[in-house]
């Protein structure tokens, strides 16, 4: 069990707000805002060379502890400073010309999309999207008609941005790989808070950010890369860390995935990432995935509960967003009503998941996202003003 008033202990930014905002930015336990401040006053000390060299053995940790989050090694991960990055390395590497096929998640996030429509524009491939099916997730009938040999990249989504499902990316991955595509895997809202393992989903590439459910500082992100292409894709991007000048006219690109990185990072942003992770698998991520999920049930059932609300989570297996609608407020009204008591959600937009908004007739959705460091008196409290709203 988790011991939540421990929990509560090492996160002071709960102590005086309700948060439901994990899905946005989280709140960092104490270790992490430590570990970085620690790192920027030692740089402040002796220089930044010097403060890493110190750190050398704990940075190296960062990208293990990654690893045996989603089950791979070190070697596998890419550090970077948002999802979008890492996600958009990925992108941008693979190769693609006239005629090819790029498919997109129905509820993919407008990175993603623009991302997609930009190289499609630039090469004459093509975007297309697949659909969701009646419950809300990929349809992955829809995937199995759509998919052939054009088909060079499907960007799959594990959990959107502007709601609770659980898309079934290990069972569409198999089909895009059947058919000779690459796989990239948007797990930005479910690293930290469900399982992943690379190997089960299978995908290709898989990219997260560090300050959503990982808890981690702003301003972190990771590609995680099939062993074979960390060896083999070349990256659009290179520097003197991704590559090395070997001689006058010649290059050689790093045997891993650290040639998806740069020389220059924030170091002390980078070792507060590794805090949080080795933070969350101290924990067991297990039970923390279990009191996330457990939380947002209880809103869902709530909240369904209060006339005018409704509660627009699709899909069939849930996770840890609950959106939900106001009859007569608009999104931002609630949400700017609840932080005048102290309790913290976000609104998710029309143009952040463009196409499912549209098909769902909705201009925006306010979105609660409670961690693990929630307790109940907080979600009772949000509930009662969300019913007084
Ligand atoms: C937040 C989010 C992103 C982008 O993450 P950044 O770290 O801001 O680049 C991508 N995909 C989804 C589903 C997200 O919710």
């Amino acid at each position: 069990m988790l011991n939540i008033a421990g929990l509560r202990a090492d996160t002071p930014g709960c102590e005086n707000q309700v948060f439901l905002d994990s899905a946005g930015s989280s709140l960092p336990p104490r270790i992490v805002v430590d570990t970085a401040i620690a790192h920027l006053r030692r740089e402040a000390e002796i220089g930044g060379y010097r403060a890493a060299n110190e750190r050398l053995a704990d940075l190296d940790a960062v990208k293990t502890a990654i690893g045996e989050l989603v089950n791979t090694e070190a070697s596998n991960i890419a550090l970077s400073d948002s999802a979008s990055r890492s996600w958009s390395d990925f992108f941008y590497s693979v190769p693609l010309g006239p005629g090819d096929r790029i498919l997109i998640s129905g509820a993919d996030y407008a990175s993603n999309a623009i991302a997609a429509l930009q190289r499609a524009r630039q090469t004459g491939a093509t975007v297309e999207a697949i659909p969701s099916d009646g419950s809300g997730q990929l349809d992955l009938d829809a995937l199995k008609a759509m998919v052939d040999e054009r088909v060079k990249i499907v960007s799959l989504l594990h959990v959107p941005t502007n709601g609770g499902l659980v898309n079934p990316v290990a069972e569409a991955a198999r089909i895009a790989r059947r058919a000779g595509a690459l796989t990239l895997l948007d797990a930005c809202q479910s690293a930290g808070q469900l399982p992943i393992d690379v190997i089960e989903l299978g995908v290709d590439a898989l990219s997260a950010t560090g300050r959503k459910w990982l808890r981690g500082p702003r301003g972190t992100g990771f590609l995680y890369l099939r062993p074979e292409l960390a060896a083999t894709l070349e990256p659009g991007r290179l520097d003197l860390h991704s590559a090395e000048w070997t001689a006058p006219s010649e290059y050689t690109l790093a045997p891993d995935a650290s040639r998806f990185e740069f020389w220059e990072c924030d170091i002390a942003g980078r070792l507060g990432l590794g805090a949080a992770v080795r933070y969350l698998l101290d924990l067991g991520p297990a039970q923390v995935y279990a009191a996330i999920a457990e939380r947002a049930e209880y809103l869902r059932k709530a909240l369904q509960e209060i006339p005018r609300v409704t509660v627009r989570d699709r899909g069939t297996q849930h996770a840890g967003i609950v959106s939900f609608t106001v009859d007569g407020r608009s999104g931002i009204e609630v949400r700017d009503r609840l932080a005048a008591q102290a309790i913290t959600v976000t609104v998710s937009h029309r143009s952040s998941t463009l196409l499912d908004m549209s098909a769902r007739d909705l201009d925006s959705v306010v979105r609660a996202s409670p961690h693990c460091f929630v307790d109940f008196d907080d979600l009772d409290r949000f509930i009662s003003a969300v019913r007084d709203s």
